[in-house]
């Protein structure tokens, strides 16, 4: 499933979480791998999101171009933080809001947790989005106490 070349959200972070956490779970919505298993939207988000970055990767800046593809398009917050939020399911992760585009190598950066995600979120030029749980997402400069009760 992996092979080795491409580090897609969509392919080798979900394949690797997959197979660690739910293979053999019964975990319905996930069956079958792919990018079919990140279910409606996420196709759509993602061209939005290349769009948005203008096929570039917002991390190093490298352009599809130079790259020779699409940079990959990561998702903030992982997907599985979603589907393990009962109030949310993982198309909730799917938002313009929760995506940047990086190139293969900034995407296995951010994938180690080295870049965080208040940096993600900034150099995507995305603003701040309060989830409707009040979750912070561990993140450091957003999100003050106060505003948690929103
Ligand atoms: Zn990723
Ligand atoms: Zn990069």
């Amino acid at each position: 499933m992996i092979n080795g070349e491409v580090t897609l959200c969509s392919r080798d972070c979900h394949a690797t979480w997959l197979s660690d956490e739910f293979t053999g779970e019964g975990h319905p919505n996930w069956r079958g791998g792919g990018n079919a298993a990140y279910g409606k939207g996420w196709n759509a988000v993602r061209e939005a999101a290349l769009e948005r970055d203008e096929y570039e990767c917002v991390y190093c800046g490298v352009t599809a171009e130079k790259l020779g593809r699409n940079p990959d398009v990561h998702h903030i917050v992982p997907v599985r933080v979603f589907v393990e939020t009962p109030v949310l399911i993982e198309q909730d992760a799917h938002t313009l809001d929760n995506v940047v585009s990086l190139c293969p190598a900034c995407h296995r950066t951010a994938e180690f947790g080295r870049v965080s995600r208040a940096e993600l979120r900034w150099r995507g030029g995305i603003a701040r989005h309060v989830y409707p749980d009040g979750h912070g997402w561990g993140s450091k400069t957003v999100a003050s106490p106060s505003s948690s009760a929103l």
